[in-house]
């Protein structure tokens, strides 16, 4: 059994493992796809001391630091049930897709969030190519152009003001009647003069020229006339859903389906400890991911020392 099993191979699962292997402790992790969503990103430029990198360096950048530690990295894995210990200071157990299970004296789940897709043409083609999910990250690209942002709650919204500092002109699409985020942030919104907000406006085609979004069509749902924008980026804001359907019924989840942690990591299940985007840490992103995954490690190593084994 290992002293400490990861589940998840991204910036958080990374750090926690080089943070356990650190300590000298048995460790492992185990991961469906190592680098997780940074390989799905194209560059980044606010990982501080980084200046600029691309997704796929960064990524084989974590496997490289984490394969100098004495880890067992298992890639390919899907975990599909936590089997919490039976007794204090027992072994959890994680089971997997492929039938194989795996114990340890403590567990660090980072398994990640992934993006709500509107799943209309030209979404998938126009990928990274104008089509973004996070105004954090490739805002600062889109300067002084014109974007849409798809999704009026609150990271909509958020969105909007946020690209509203930054690009010329912000198109906001909400598909209901009117925007579900908070009052303070509508009225906000609502006062920018470069910002357009269209309601019962149902986004159904992203268009462009082969090589880069140019536009969005959507659908006006109170005349059912078809409606375009020529703009050069549109970011969808429709949702960040946490990879937690396997542990849901074992865990407390937030009512996103994040796994509630307290300040050190920990989850509502004894020995088992959460990291990065996967749980309610608020701002989803590297930096914050990688230092969540190093805190869940050093509360896995004091939960080891003060817990004697069953
Ligand atoms: P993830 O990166 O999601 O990793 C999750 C890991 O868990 C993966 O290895 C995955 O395969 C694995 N996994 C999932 N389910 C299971 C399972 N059941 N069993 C086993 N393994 C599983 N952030 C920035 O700071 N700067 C940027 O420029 C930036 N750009 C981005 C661009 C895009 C297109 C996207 C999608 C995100 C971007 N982000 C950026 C956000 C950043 O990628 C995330 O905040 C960060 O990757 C979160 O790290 P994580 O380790 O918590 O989760």
């Amino acid at each position: 059994a290992y002293d400490v099993l990861i589940v998840g191979g991204g910036p958080a699962g990374a750090a926690a493992a080089v943070y356990a292997a650190r300590k000298g402790i048995r460790t492992g992790i185990a991961a469906e796809r190592f680098g997780g969503q940074v390989n799905d990103t194209l560059a980044i430029e606010n990982f501080v001391s980084v200046m600029e990198t691309d997704g796929p360096k960064f990524a084989a950048a974590l496997e490289a630091h984490v394969k100098a530690y004495d880890v067992e990295i298992m890639n390919r894995q899907r975990a599909a049930r936590l089997i919490p210990a039976s007794e204090p200071g027992g072994l959890v157990t994680i089971e997997f897709e492929n039938g194989g299970t795996l114990k340890s004296r403590s567990v660090i789940l980072s398994t990640g969030a992934r993006w709500r897709n509107v799943n209309v043409p030209g979404e998938a083609e126009y990928k990274n190519k104008g089509v973004a999910y996070c105004p954090h990250c490739d805002g600062p690209l889109f300067k002084g152009k014109r974007v849409a942002v798809i999704g009026g709650g609150n990271s909509g919204v958020e969105a909007a003001i946020d690209l509203a500092g930054i690009v010329q002109h912000v198109t906001l699409l909400e598909f209901g009647e009117q925007l579900r985020a908070d009052a303070v942030l509508v009225k906000k919104l609502q006062s920018l003069p470069n910002v357009t907000i269209h309601t019962m406006a149902q986004t159904t085609e992203l268009t462009g020229d082969g090589n880069k979004l140019n536009g969005i069509t959507w659908l006006d749902r109170r005349n059912n006339e078809s409606q375009h924008a020529n703009l050069e980026g549109v970011f969808v804001q429709i949702g960040l859903v946490p990879n937690t359907e396997w542990v849901k019924g074992t865990l407390e989840l937030s009512k996103h389906g994040e796994i509630v942690v307290d300040a050190k990591g920990q989850t509502s299940v004894a020995g088992v400890f959460a990291a990065g985007d996967v749980t309610t840490v608020p701002y989803k992103q590297i930096i914050i991911a990688t230092g969540d995954g190093a805190k869940a490690a050093l509360s896995a190593f004091d939960y080891l020392i003060r817990t004697p084994s069953a």
